[in-house]
């Protein structure tokens, strides 16, 4: 039996309305959703999914391979030499 959904807070039970969903599952990308975790309430015993769709922002935390890094900045440079 499903029911209807009044409460669409992530983190909150649909059905009572308690702050006490525990994630048993999370599942990737399908055609409707980026993201679902599977829940279940400890306070009602409900179970059900929250579906997440994801909107990239920007890089952060990036470190390069060192080696590598420096390898193409020469590169980068060599072929500006070149162009002038
Ligand atoms: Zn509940």
């Amino acid at each position: 039996m499903e029911i209807e959904i009044k409460y669409t807070e992530p983190g909150i039970c649909p059905v009572c309305e308690a702050m006490a969903l525990e994630y048993t599952d999370q599942e990737g990308r399908d055609d409707y959703m980026d993201l679902e975790l599977t829940w279940s309430c400890n306070n009602c015993g409900a179970i059900g999914v929250e579906g997440y769709r994801m909107t990239f922002m920007e890089h952060f935390d990036v470190v390069p391979d060192e080696k590598l890094y420096l390898k193409m900045q020469r590169k980068q440079k060599l072929e500006k030499i070149e162009k002038i």
